[in-house]
């Protein structure tokens, strides 16, 4: 069994290779719920949605959310009517954040309520929020308020300083069933390349993770969703170094060395990797960069291999 820590967009990339390098049915993911938001009365739970919709094939591409060939009309009404439009909702994806709502509404837990519709999709991997409980993103404005995780990202396009991240609830949140067990009992945990500030560490964040993760220091390997000093996308680069951490392979192993026994860093960053290990860990250089399924499954093998 295999068990991957997930945040959103690097997460679902690399799960996709990996489904193609092991049978999904030996894969769980535990998935970031940080970034959960209630719009227009749906939960939506975009993390989640991002790795179910890339497994399925059926991601938009071009944004790395939401559904390909989607349609607008409900936002366009929405408009009209002066309602939220600052968070894009497609007019197919709705349905799921319906779904979800409902289910919960009966009282069912956000972890049954994900394998639902994982199954809806036909996907045989596990996807676990990593609580049913609430937690919530939470970032501290240098100039302004304190926002949740979808205002600084959607509304404010992480275009403003930040002073500060907390979680909010997490001291509360139990793990979801299953979350522990998974990480005990996995031949190897994946670190995805997620943002580590806020996809990741809200994870680590829950009650029993962070003990549980410690014990299996020596099975953990991450990939570093930094390449040559800057994320792909968003903001990891500069809520590292709003955390007083490089931005760089080297801030990344600072970031996981009290957890993670492994780093796989991009090939740009090659003449890193001594000082990598120099913050105490094992480092692998390779490419990173998954551009097609085919490099990603690649780059899962590499990652799988890292601790066999
Ligand atoms: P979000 O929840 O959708 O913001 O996504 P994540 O937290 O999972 O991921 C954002 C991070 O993924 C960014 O820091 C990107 O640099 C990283 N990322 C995205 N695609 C790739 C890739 O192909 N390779 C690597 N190494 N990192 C990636
Ligand atoms: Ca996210």
């Amino acid at each position: 069994m295999i068990t991957a820590l997930a945040g959103g967009v690097g997460a679902a990339r690399l799960l996709r290779g990996m489904v193609e390098v092991v049978p999904p049915s030996e894969i769980t993911a535990i998935v970031n719920t940080g970034d959960d938001t209630i719009l227009h009365g749906l939960h939506i739970a975009p993390d989640l949605d991002t790795v179910m919709y890339t497994l399925a094939d059926a991601i938009n591409p071009d944004t790395g959310w939401g559904l390909a060939g989607e349609t607008w009309r409900v936002m366009e009404s929405l408009q009209r009517l002066g309602g939220i439009t600052w968070f894009n909702l497609g007019d197919q994806d709705l349905a799921t954040h319906c779904y979800r709502t409902q289910r919960l509404q009966e009282g069912a837990a956000l972890g049954q309520v994900t394998a639902e519709l994982v199954r809806a999709w036909g996907l045989e991997i596990r996807l676990v929020p990593v609580t049913d409980d609430l937690l919530r993103t939470r970032l501290q404005l240098v100039d302004g308020p304190e926002v949740g995780f979808q205002e600084y990202f959607v509304r404010l396009r992480h275009d403003v300083a930040v002073a500060g991240v907390r979680f909010e609830g997490a001291e509360r949140a139990a793990p979801g069933p299953g979350v522990l067990e998974a990480l005990a009992g996995a031949e190897t945990i994946v670190v995805c390349p997620s943002n580590p500030v806020v996809s990741i560490a809200p994870l680590v964040a829950v009650p029993g993770v962070l003990e549980q993760l410690r014990l299996r220091r020596d099975r953990i390997v991450g990939v570093s969703p930094i390449i040559a000093g800057a994320a792909l996308k968003g903001p990891a680069d500069r809520l590292l170094r709003e955390m007083g951490f490089q931005s760089s392979v080297v801030g990344v192993a600072r970031w996981y060395a009290s957890w993670m026994g492994t780093l796989v860093i991009d090939e740009a960053d090659a003449e890193s990797a001594p000082a990598v290990e120099a913050e105490g860990i094992r480092c692998i250089v390779a490419p990173t960069i998954m551009s097609t399924v085919e490099r990603s499954a690649a780059l899962s093998q590499t990652v799988l291999d890292a601790v066999a």
